[in-house]
């Protein structure tokens, strides 16, 4: 197992129904399966289960299943050994996932929960992106699907040679949503990656789904939007009985550099 104590940062063993390190601090599995690593309070604990709920019955609707199997065959080409993916929500992309050991990552307990019970392939743990309890240079694969990029600890978990994937909302992503509900819709402009790493593709994957009024209504739901719009605009999105809406996801792909290529300190000789 690649995970760390966030007390002491000594592996953690499975022993039993817990996790246990050389320091003997101890967290135990819960009853579906994941394990509990947040040990700083934090104000922010993710989404919540409405969210959660919202964004399961949109995502099992298999409107950006396009989305999972072009995850999926990246996964299978570069065939990691150690897989972790930050920001894990439900585990919708997780659970297909080609990978000989996979993580899950996310602050919220209710979509950790959720993943756990319905994917016995991944180890879920409930722990911030920005904290992740791995050792440096475990993983041989970083998947990020829209969530917020967590650049020093995806540079200290990854091994060198690692690749790390990137998922975030295209230009056009959700453009007829927003037309509805804006009387000036904007483009989403692309997160900018301020990284050391390689990028080997970065490319748009893109499909058009027909949305009904529930669809609709839960697609919003987990949009960033339903915090910034008025009550007046949210209205405007309950008088359209259904939408033809694009998904359109923009797929970045990364290698980190070994030491030598990245002008990074060159491991000593032993001779010298
Ligand atoms: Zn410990």
């Amino acid at each position: 197992m690649e995970i760390i104590c966030p007390v002491c940062g000594a592996k953690l063993i499975r022993e039993n129904r817990s996790a246990v390190c050389a320091g003997r601090h101890s967290f135990d599995y819960a009853r579906q399966g994941y394990l509990n690593l947040l040990i700083r309070q934090s104000t922010d604990h993710g989404d919540n289960r409405e969210m959660v709920q919202a964004r399961t019955r949109f995502l099992n609707s298999g409107a950006y299943a396009f989305l999972k199997d072009e995850l999926v065959r990246i996964s299978e080409e570069y065939r990691p050994g150690i897989l972790a993916d930050l920001g894990c929500g439900e585990g919708y992309y997780t659970c297909g996932l080609a990978a000989d050991e996979k993580y899950g990552f996310d602050m919220s307990k209710d979509a950790v929960r959720h993943a756990s019970a319905s994917d016995k392939s991944t180890q879920y743990i409930i722990a911030s992106i920005f904290h992740l309890p791995m050792p440096d240079q475990c993983a041989d694969m970083v998947l990020t699907c829209f969530a917020p990029f967590a650049g020093s600890e995806v540079m200290r978990i990854l091994r060198p040679g690692g690749i790390f994937v990137f998922v975030s909302p295209a230009p056009k992503h959700l453009a007829e949503l927003k037309q509805v509900l804006y009387d000036r819709p904007y483009d989403n402009a692309a997160v900018p990656l301020s990284t050391v790493l390689t990028k080997e593709k970065e490319y748009v994957t893109e499909h058009v789904f027909h949305a009904d009024q529930t669809m609709i209504q839960n697609l919003f739901m987990m949009t960033p939007y339903a915090h910034r719009t008025s009550e007046n605009d949210i209205r405007k999105l309950s008088s359209v009985q259904s939408l033809d809406i694009t998904a359109s996801f923009l797929i970045r792909i990364f290698r980190k550099p070994l030491e030598d290529a990245a002008g990074l300190p060159r491991r000593r000789d032993r001779n010298q």
